[in-house]
């Protein structure tokens, strides 16, 4: 039986959020971070938070658990640089986002 967990969003860098559960030890203040809900898998959290907010990644300490999920990696494999040569920058992949209603039948 699954029981509710109450999940909160963080600002992580300038362009990423952090996806955490109730007690986690990185959770930020209650100033500087966003209430989602409470939801009963990550991954139900992770789609209501991608209603309102875009990059969001797993806390690595209290998610590290469903990294697998389809969010993008944390801390991707390094690339063993090339002389003189420069990281291309990463393009945010865009999502289309839906709202689903469920009508009772
Ligand atoms: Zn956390």
């Amino acid at each position: 039986m699954y029981k509710s967990i109450k999940y909160y969003v963080s600002q992580h860098t300038s362009r990423t959020v952090l996806l955490h559960k109730e007690g986690c030890q990185y959770l930020p203040r209650p100033d500087s971070r966003s209430f989602i809900g409470s939801c009963y898998t990550p991954a139900q959290a992770l789609t209501v938070s991608l209603m309102q907010y875009s990059n969001i990644h797993y806390c690595p300490h209290c998610l590290s658990d469903v990294t697998h999920a389809k969010v993008a990696p944390v801390n991707p494999p390094p690339l063993i640089p090339l002389c003189g040569a420069k990281k291309p920058p990463k393009k945010p992949k865009e999502k289309q986002l839906k709202a689903v209603r469920h009508f009772p039948v």
